[in-house]
């Protein structure tokens, strides 16, 4: 039988066991959710993949009191290339119930797709990584890791773990396997993450508040001077402008079709978008500065009064460059084109996965391939999160194939 088979023949375990998943609350925090469904859900994965050849699975408990799970599986080849296996087990909160069709913590099939909070992010990708090494059974000709944290919605504990646990996870190849396609049934690795850093500018010109009759025209005003010093950001067609970072770089890969990028982010009608770039160029790209917070009198409560200080909150992201084009990324690519019967693109994500940057610090010879069941459809971090069955397939072949195609480009 070949793998296309098998995983069509171990799909009917994925549903069952993707709804017990489902059903355990797994929200690493405790003022909302019991930390029993996290220590559970925690159980859930030892155990399954203690039951795929992992057979030191374990807890390995993180700063913050959440539980990781690692392991490894050797491979005889003692020569053979290692892969470490990545997902989290932790979800989003189900935010507004009322807003959800279906039970948030009940897997429930509407349509075709899979619904439930964590369907797609991350427990899929769980499964995902089970079907993959069922499908494979004996034949995983690499050493494998694993690791599944437990937060990494909340505290992103794991961050602060690896560097200091640096050769428990130390791999060739990582498969951070908490992204997605960019379509359903278009296959897709994420290659660039925006870094981020948060900044806070603090203006101070007085000793206190002045009356602005008396003292305003003369007197610097904190406030005014915070807001001119923001308005340099940006130019007036949105483009961002702190020197220094190159703000005209052009995305190569897949474009973000402008329409659905204004669906994407709720724009509303009239409202034009930002920048002299396209959208993939100005949100996988390029730089961008986001003002996050002022603080400064609220208009409710307001005197007329020259404000003496005044403070922003930024947040800068940067784009990073990925590296692509060695043995992973050429596996992963055919792997993926053998799976869909179609080519691989490459993704950006404005957003950042701060574990990425850990990755990538810890082991700079190590390819990081980001992918998963994570398609736009499934609404992750939203109400009405759900899979698509059909993904979950296609991925777990995706992921067979690529340690086939892995080893043999190693070997
Ligand atoms: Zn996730």
């Amino acid at each position: 039988m070949d793998l296309r088979d098998r995983v069509a023949g171990l799909m009917g375990r994925v549903r069952p066991e993707l709804a017990e998943l489902v059903d355990i609350r797994s929200v690493a925090d405790p003022r909302q959710f019991p930390p029993e469904e996290c220590a559970r859900a925690a159980q859930w994965v030892v155990d399954a993949f203690a039951g795929v050849g992992f057979a030191d699975a374990r807890l390995a408990e993180m700063a913050d009191g959440s539980q990781a799970v690692l392991g490894s599986r050797r491979c005889p080849d003692p020569d053979a290339a290692t892969v470490l296996l990545y997902a989290h087990y932790d979800v989003q909160p189900p935010l507004n119930e009322a807003e959800w069709r279906t039970p948030p913590f009940e897997l429930t099939e509407v349509g075709g797709r899979w619904y439930g909070r964590g369907t797609a992010d991350c427990k899929s990708n769980i499964l995902m990584h089970l079907t993959a090494l069922r499908a494979l059974g004996d034949e995983v000709p690499v050493n494998l890791k694993l690791v599944v944290e437990g937060s990494e919605e909340t505290t992103g504990a794991l961050e602060g773990f690896v560097p200091g646990h640096a050769d428990l996870l130390r791999a060739d190849a990582i498969l951070v396997c908490d992204a997605g396609n960019a379509a359903v049934g278009y296959p897709a690795v994420t290659v660039s993450l925006r870094g981020v850093v948060d900044v806070i500018v603090r203006v101070e010109a007085l000793a206190s508040e002045l009356h602005s009759g008396l003292f305003g025209g003369a007197a610097p005003d904190a406030l005014a001077a915070l807001v001119a010093m923001l308005a340099t950001l940006r130019d007036a067609r949105g483009n961002t402008t702190v020197p220094g970072l190159d703000n005209t770089q052009v995305w190569p890969g897949a474009a973000y079709p402008p329409e659905t990028f204004r669906v994407d982010a709720g724009v509303l009608d009239g409202v034009s978008l930002l920048g002299d770039g396209t959208v993939s160029d100005m949100v996988w790209s390029r730089p961008v500065v986001t003002i996050l917070g002022i603080d400064c009198p609220p208009v409710v409560g307001s005197a007329p009064a020259i404000t003496p200080r005044a403070s922003a909150r930024l947040n800068l992201r940067v784009p990073p460059g990925t590296r692509t084009g060695d043995a992973a990324y050429q596996a992963i690519a055919a792997a993926m084109e053998e799976a869909y019967h179609r080519p691989m693109v490459t993704l950006g994500d404005g957003g950042s996965i701060p574990l990425c940057n850990v990755f990538a610090d810890t082991y700079p010879d190590a390819e990081l391939i980001l992918m998963g069941v994570e398609e736009p459809l499934a609404l992750i971090h939203a109400p009405n999160e759900s899979v698509d069955p059909a993904e979950i397939a296609s991925m777990a072949l995706t992921e067979a194939l690529f340690l086939q195609r892995y080893a043999a480009l190693r070997g």
